[in-house]
């Protein structure tokens, strides 16, 4: 096909034209199971009645207005945010790159008030993804997304993840603060001992330094908590959030408490678009159902159901799967065979999974996925590891 779209993406030849629930349908009929959800972006399914009800009635009023004026959507949104979690502000953008350069900036402006502007280096973790900006590259360190875009952004240190004691080591005078994600998605469904986030709490406020924590991923239900952050005793002071916030439409935050924000006063920061009429009416109705009582607690049961199926699917393919890790409904397989074949044979059986780092097979349904429909999935896998090549 002579595509004009620029080459950054390599697609398969698949396009879709409408979905329903976990369920996504070609022009010609062709009926696909959704375990990627857009990349764990649309949380509540496709064409989810209530989201697509508070999108129509924002449409049929006002698509956008700048935030030189106040927007009662985007108000109740923050407030929202606020109240169910350790921050006391949000800023409103539109993806996960942006949800980190907002944190990355009120990061050294704290430190910059607190009399500290020597401190503005922060330490990142290897294997962590944080958006294609050039900071969060930078960030990150990913060779792969460095190459050919220099001279990168200085001020970031890196240590392995996990690690306390070389978190420990890589801090000096000049560190502002730590950026990590909870549970490394893109790197490959990795988390840390469970005392590692507290201990990393420890260590900021030993240091003065702030915690930032990437949960455009884990976040807005995916792990079963609200936040990833809430499964251990501890809070950040700067937390990043995007891809289910908004449930298919683009929306991105980033949540502070009191200190973290201090900084950033009126022209410190902004974007054109963030927290318009249309993303907040979207972000407010995912966040209706992902509030509703025993909402989490499906996305838990549902989470566990399906890591119990890959396990037992791992012990009768071993020369193919290695392990099953995740919580809630961010759940990947690393595998002996190539992840990049096992997708592909996936999608030829009418089942999306996603590619991780680590040869590792992600299953990131819709948060309202159900049983039959893991079994449908889990299925499908067991008929495609038992006609894959063992490496
Ligand atoms: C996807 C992701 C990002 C980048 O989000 P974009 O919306 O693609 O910019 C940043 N951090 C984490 C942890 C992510 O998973």
């Amino acid at each position: 096909m002579n595509s004009a779209v620029m080459t950054t993406y390599a697609p398969s030849d698949i396009a879709f034209d409408r979905g329903e629930g976990v369920y996504m349908f070609t022009e010609d009929g062709r009926r696909i199971l959704d375990f990627g959800s857009g990349i764990a972006v649309t949380s509540l399914g496709h064409s989810h009645p209530h989201l697509l009800a508070a999108l129509h009635a924002q449409v049929d009023k006002l698509l956008h207005y700048s935030n030189l004026y106040v927007i009662p959507e985007q108000e109740r949104m923050a407030r929202r945010l606020a109240d169910n979690s350790f921050a006391s502000s949000v800023f409103f953008c539109n993806s996960g790159a942006e949800a980190v350069e907002a944190g990355l900036k009120l990061v050294r402006r704290y430190q910059v008030e607190a009399g500290h502007p020597e401190k503005n280096r922060i330490i990142t973790c290897s294997g962590s993804f944080h958006g294609r900006t050039l900071a969060t590259i930078s960030a990150a360190k990913q060779e792969k997304h460095m190459q050919g875009f220099s001279p990168l952004l200085d001020g970031f240190d890196q240590v392995a993840f996990g690690n306390i004691n070389e978190m420990r080591a890589a801090i000096t005078d000049a560190t502002a603060g730590i950026l990590v994600e909870p549970i490394q998605g893109e790197g490959g469904i990795h988390y840390a001992e469970p005392d590692y986030l507290k201990r990393l709490r420890a260590t900021a406020d030993e240091f003065g330094l702030l915690l930032f924590f990437d949960e455009v991923q884990t976040g807005v239900g995916r792990t079963g908590k609200l936040f990833a952050y809430e499964w251990s005793d501890m809070e950040p002071d700067v937390m990043s959030l995007a891809k289910g916030l908004g449930g298919g439409i683009a929306v991105g935050a980033c949540l502070a408490n009191e200190r973290a924000s201090t900084g950033m006063a009126p022209g410190s920061h902004g974007s054109t678009f963030g927290g318009n009429p249309v993303a907040m009416a979207a972000a407010n109705a995912v966040l209706d159902v992902i509030l509703e009582d025993g909402f989490l607690g499906h996305v838990q049961a549902m989470g566990k159901y399906l890591k119990e199926r890959l396990a037992a699917l791992g012990e009768k393919h071993p020369k193919i799967l290695k392990d099953v890790r995740g919580e809630g409904l961010l759940v990947g397989i690393s595998c002996h065979a190539t992840n990049l074949d096992l997708v592909k044979a996936m999608e030829a059986e009418n089942v999306l999974v996603i590619p991780a780092g680590d040869n590792v097979v992600r299953f990131i349904p819709p948060l309202i996925v159900q049983q039959n429909e893991i079994d449908e999935a889990v299925e499908a896998f067991d008929k495609v590891c038992a006609a894959a090549q063992a490496p």
